[in-house]
């Protein structure tokens, strides 16, 4: 039996996503929080394994309103973002449009669910390009424009003035994608919820210490929410992740002081690397950076040998690594591998 011929055509194409699990010193790969907080965890020892978790994550969502200033039924809750990009895809449809170097999962599942992707590069210094998008979607007419802000791979934030100009431009939905929101200086886009009709926030835990549970947050006008509830699988929040999530919420405080202390070594690793004769680091709101350097791809093994993994973003980003921020002792590993490495 040919199983290849029982695909449907367009999922031949695809490849699994990479998600490779390595041993190593210091795991600088999956912009990870290298944080643990087992404090939060035994709220998940209440949860009664032989029901069905709570459909609509109410206290959760309870608890999310409530640090968001909106109201629940602005909230609709994912297995992760990856999920609600996901869902967004097959409630909306395509063409889905996104800039040029990003975050690859909008073009994957974009692909995977039959729907037309279409890239818009970015200008050289990874700021969206307002006409460049503008006659893209004249021409493609895009239910969805995925932005991430701060961007994925490259760590900056798109300016706001332009992100306005898109949204005005498109009579789809523009969906900001603030995975990294808590690493950025300026405020996120939750403020322009009421006035933006189009817009759509999505936000995770996956960034800032809890990716293991996969919690996402769909913010939005309630008619978007009440759409892409009619695709939701019932129960894709479990009950585990939904006890320590709501954990998360009401001790934010310590998970804030995690996030302040990602930042200062953030900016630290950012002035060491600026340092180095030769490598070049991109500005970061996020919490990694990327950077560039002459044989990147050597580099990055050189590196695995000494147990410390980056991300290979040289297919996207010429001659450029992505290092996630660690703890102290992670960087300086980096660091000092690094420094010998490029002499
Ligand atoms: C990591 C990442 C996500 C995925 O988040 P999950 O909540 O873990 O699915 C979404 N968007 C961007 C830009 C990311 O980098």
């Amino acid at each position: 039996m040919n199983i290849e011929r029982l695909i449907r055509k367009n999922i031949r194409k695809l490849r699994p996503y990479e998600a490779r699990e390595l041993k190593c010193r210091a795991k600088l790969d999956a912009n990870e929080s290298p944080f643990e907080f087992p404090e939060l965890l035994s709220a998940s020892l209440d949860v009664k394994t032989n029901r069905y978790p709570d459909p609509q994550g109410t206290e959760l969502k309870k608890l999310a309103a409530r640090r968001w200033k909106l109201k629940t039924e602005n909230i609709l809750l994912g297995n992760g973002s990856d999920e609600l990009i996901y869902y967004l895809i097959l409630t909306f449809g395509g063409p889905v449009m996104y800039p040029t170097p990003t975050f690859s999962m909008y073009e994957i599942i974009a692909k995977a669910t039959g729907q037309k992707a279409v890239g818009v590069r970015l200008d050289r210094d990874f700021d969206l390009n307002t006409e460049r998008f503008i006659s893209a979607i004249k021409k493609h007419k895009p239910k969805l424009i995925f932005l991430s802000t701060p961007n994925n791979p490259t760590g900056n934030c798109f300016s706001s003035d332009r992100i306005f100009a898109i949204s005005k431009a498109t009579s789809g939905l523009v969906v900001v994608d603030e995975a990294y929101q808590p690493f950025a200086s300026k405020n996120g886009f939750v403020p322009f919820l009421e006035s933006m009709e189009n817009l759509v926030i999505m936000r995770t835990l996956s960034k800032i210490g809890f990716a293991s549970l996969r919690v996402g947050f769909l913010l939005s006008q309630s008619s978007v929410i009440e759409a892409v509830n009619r695709v939701r699988l019932p129960f894709n929040l479990n009950s585990l992740s939904q006890a320590v999530a709501k954990e998360v919420f009401k001790n934010y405080k310590v998970v804030m002081s995690r996030i302040k202390e990602i930042v200062k070594e953030r900016d630290r690793l950012y002035r060491e690397l600026k340092n180095l004769e030769s490598v070049t680091p991109y500005p970061s709101e996020a919490n990694f950076i990327l950077f560039k350097v002459r044989d990147a791809s050597r580099l990055h093994r050189s590196l695995l040998r000494r147990g410390i993994l980056l991300r290979d973003m040289t297919s996207q980003v010429k001659d450029s690594l992505r290092v996630t921020i660690g703890t102290k002792e992670e960087n300086d590993l980096f660091l000092n591998s690094l420094k010998s490495l490029v002499k």
